[in-house]
């Protein structure tokens, strides 16, 4: 997470549980939530945010090649965008979370605008996949007041990541080496399919990290989950 600049003093001690309540990738404050699943066996699970996009079909075919399943957070206004898509990821045999309906940044929303954005986003995905999302990853990894709530109405686990590519700013080499750096066991590895609200996102450098990662993780090793399959087992 990022740390506050500052520290020490009851207000700035405050503010400092605050941010890692908000963003902390080990916090439950606002829901319940996981970051990594069994650290006892050799399996990551690969997780893809902001989808779909006109380029998600790209990374099903790189899982394909190598039959390894994935867990993709779908965003609802993407997946009204591109249903076909959205049911293809599923037919795949992959997992489906929820990663809300407008992609909005939680903090300062009330608990009803966070809990219909949820909601949104679980009956579309169901809607267009046939898929009842199990686990919720927050946009930007923020949690605020109300999604504990939201949660438990929605049947919903929050799911945040071990470590994360950063692809949607770095090149694909830099981020395999991240996630590749950031593997263990039980991690949970961040990626994005899409690029928020964004149509036709470029995610070339998403794609080829993908490609690079998959094999290498493989070599080293680790067999790949889902998330339900990591946390459970
Ligand atoms: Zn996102």
């Amino acid at each position: 997470m990022d740390a506050l600049p500052v520290a020490g003093g009851g207000l700035c001690a405050g503010a400092a549980f605050l941010a890692w309540a908000v963003r902390g990738r080990s916090s439950s404050v606002f829901g319940r939530s996981v970051w990594r699943g069994n650290p006892h066996r050799r399996a990551v699970a690969l997780t893809f945010d902001d989808g779909p996009s006109e380029g998600t079909p790209a990374i099903l075919d790189v899982l394909a090649q190598y039959r390894v399943p994935a867990t993709f957070f779908q965003v609802g206004a993407n997946v009204d965008r591109l249903p076909d898509v959205a049911q293809a990821v599923g037919a795949a045999g992959h997992s489906i979370g929820n990663h809300s309906y407008t992609h909005p940044l939680f903090c300062f929303r009330s608990p009803d605008f966070i809990e219909a954005d949820l909601r949104r986003a679980q009956q579309t995905i169901r809607t267009h996949t046939g898929v009842e999302p199990e686990w919720f990853r927050a946009p930007y990894g923020v949690r605020w007041f109300g999604m504990d709530r939201a949660q438990r109405r929605l049947s919903l686990t929050g799911a945040m990541w071990s470590a994360i590519g950063r692809d949607w700013k770095l090149d694909a080499e830099a981020a395999c080496a991240r996630l590749v750096k950031g593997a263990s066991n039980g991690a949970i590895l961040c990626l994005h399919d899409g690029r928020e609200l964004q149509a036709r996102p470029d995610i070339g450098a998403t794609v080829e990290a993908v490609r690079r990662l998959v094999p290498t993780l493989l070599e080293r090793g680790y067999e790949f989950e889902t998330v339900s399959r990591l946390v459970h087992q």
